[in-house]
């Protein structure tokens, strides 16, 4: 199992679950999830800002049968309709190509994750309230702010990372606050309940051109 340095939440042991009260009383579950790779020489790193029940539910089966952690992640991180949403928008933004790949599946092979591609979350202990998860609210948990700061900061390696890409609101707005002097650029989350963002996203002649300039500019 890859090891990260953890936020006082993140749990001792990998998807233990911990539970806590926060100041209104409310249980929460946290779930240290452990799910990411440490590429050996990462040029673009992926953002989301935390991993989603179905992505720990299959990486975790994956890894308890014995699959390699690269493997598993390269089959776990954005299975199924929201892998296809952020190959779509990765290829609108020509990355592939630029990267060296022939399409945006390969970014998430085993061998790219091993080598240039760091796939992360923001927070590695994502919450649920009453087995419901939720995303970083500070109203509900204000200490997971430690997690998407010191623990995130302390994961990357930002010094050979060339072009950070945050996926959603939230994880836009934690690089707009604590990580504006990096290079990133910020698209939809690709989640399949937001299909008119993405869609709009991908028809923004304009806005995609800005951004291949962003990644020119970066990636060059
Ligand atoms: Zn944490």
């Amino acid at each position: 199992m890859l090891q990260y340095p953890q936020c006082h939440l993140c749990t001792t042991e990998p998807f233990e679950e911990l539970e806590v009260y926060n100041s209104k009383r409310k249980k929460l579950t946290l779930t240290y999830c452990p799910i990411g790779n440490s590429p050996k020489n990462p040029t673009i790193a992926i953002i989301g800002f935390s991993p989603g029940p179905q992505q720990v539910k299959t990486y975790k089966k994956l890894v308890d049968q014995g699959t390699h952690p690269i493997e598993a992640l390269s089959r776990a991180a954005f299975s199924g309709r929201l892998r296809k949403n952020l190959a779509e928008m990765l290829q609108a933004l020509y990355l592939p190509q630029i990267l060296g790949f022939n399409n945006s599946e390969q970014i998430f092979q085993p061998e790219s994750l091993e080598e240039k591609v760091h796939l992360t979350s923001l927070v590695k202990c994502p919450a649920k309230i009453d087995n419901k998860p939720k995303p970083f609210d500070p109203r509900y948990f204000p200490q997971t702010l430690i997690c998407a700061t010191i623990r995130f900061k302390r994961e990357l390696p930002e010094n050979s990372v060339k072009l950070f890409i945050t996926l959603g609101k939230h994880v836009e707005e934690f690089f707009q606050s604590f990580y504006y002097n990096y290079p990133y650029i910020a698209i939809p989350h690709p989640s399949p309940a937001n299909m008119r963002t993405i869609k709009s996203f991908l028809n923004d002649k304009q806005k995609l051109e800005k951004l291949r300039q962003q990644i020119g500019k970066y990636l060059s």
